[in-house]
């Protein structure tokens, strides 16, 4: 334990569900982290009351180790979602996660107020608050791992926009009638610089008969991080995918830095973990591009808070539920 919180009836958690893993989180009255865990989600063994059941039971264990009082919670979840409902709509994947009513079973659960959003967003709030991106009013968050997602804060605040729909950067095209997007378009971000779009680039230039150190590893097994590691080390197909994947990455960041002007874009997921080796060339990439801005303020940054930066985010959104409504009586 980091320290027992002042307020102990202040205390609010936070849940971050993902398709492979529950990751949860009590709070002190501030925010600040007191204890966290996370087990596997194991979602094609059972459904979502047993694995929220879990997570609830796991909440109140912890609650009890610190001896605090619970004020509210934060979910942070991949979309689609109906914030305001409550509503876990269907995400890819959560399957059988239909119409999930989260919000409603933990606040009767708990006897306390709850709040949703989605895990981008809820990972925009996290880097907003306590990691790369603090101090700045205006942020944009992009996550790049199997997919790619975003978050925007204008004024410490995220923007939602209409039926909930900003945010999602992942979804801007890049390169029109470009590679099919599991959206339905074509040529998005995501499909071309997320990390399974970086790995089906570069098999197919394999499949293509371009000769490769990657294909020592069976193309079926060729990942992201791979290709990364193939490109430091000189291997030419790894070398363009990866120049190719930034050069995409750059004018995506670079509309929005047009667009919004902001701060800082922070970076996150398991791409972002390839460090320099991405953002060196991005943030120069993107200087040449986004021309209505001097270039020393093009402020591209690696999230700092690894995989917790949507953890911090529904901790963050459970003080948003708190100061929302009072608290019932549990
Ligand atoms: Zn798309």
């Amino acid at each position: 334990l980091k320290g027992k919180p002042t307020l102990p009836d202040q205390c609010v958690a936070g849940i971050d569900i993902g398709g492979t893993k529950i990751a949860l989180a009590v709070a002190d009255h501030e925010g600040r982290i007191i204890e966290k865990t996370r087990f596997p989600a194991r979602t094609g063994e059972r459904g979502p009351h047993a694995i929220i059941e879990e997570a609830l039971t796991e909440i109140e264990r912890m609650l009890g180790q610190t001896g605090a009082r619970l004020a509210a919670v934060g979910v942070g979840c991949g979309g689609p979602l109906d914030r305001k409902r409550g509503l876990i709509l269907s995400p890819p994947n959560l399957p059988g996660w239909d119409e999930f009513p989260v919000v409603r079973l933990v606040e009767e659960r708990l006897g306390v107020p709850a709040l949703l959003d989605n895990d981008a967003n809820a990972a925009a709030l996290g880097e907003h608050r306590h990691g790369a991106g603090a101090g700045y009013r205006h942020l944009v968050y992009i996550t790049i791992s199997t997919g790619i997602g975003g978050g925007v804060i204008v004024r410490g605040k995220l923007v939602h926009g209409v039926y909930d729909g900003a945010g999602e950067v992942g979804h801007m095209t890049v390169l029109p009638g470009g590679p099919a997007c599991g959206c339905g378009g074509r040529g998005c971000l995501e499909a071309l610089c997320s990390g399974t779009s970086i790995a089906r680039r570069a098999r197919a230039k394999m499949a293509a008969g371009e000769t490769s150190s990657l294909s020592s590893q069976g193309a079926d097994n060729v990942t992201a991080q791979a290709v990364a590691e193939a490109a430091r080390a000189g291997d030419a197909v790894a070398t363009e995918v990866w120049d190719e994947t930034i050069e995409y990455l750059a004018v995506g960041v670079g509309n929005l830095f047009n667009i919004l002007a902001p701060e800082a874009v922070v970076i996150g997921g398991g791409v972002s973990t390839a460090g320099e080796q991405l953002f060196g060339p991005l943030r120069e990439r993107v200087r040449a591009r986004a021309r209505m801005l001097p270039p020393e303020m093009i402020n591209i940054l690696q999230a700092s808070l690894g995989g917790d930066s949507a953890l911090h985010g529904a901790v963050i959104l459970g003080q948003a539920a708190r100061e929302r409504r009072p608290a019932q009586s549990s």
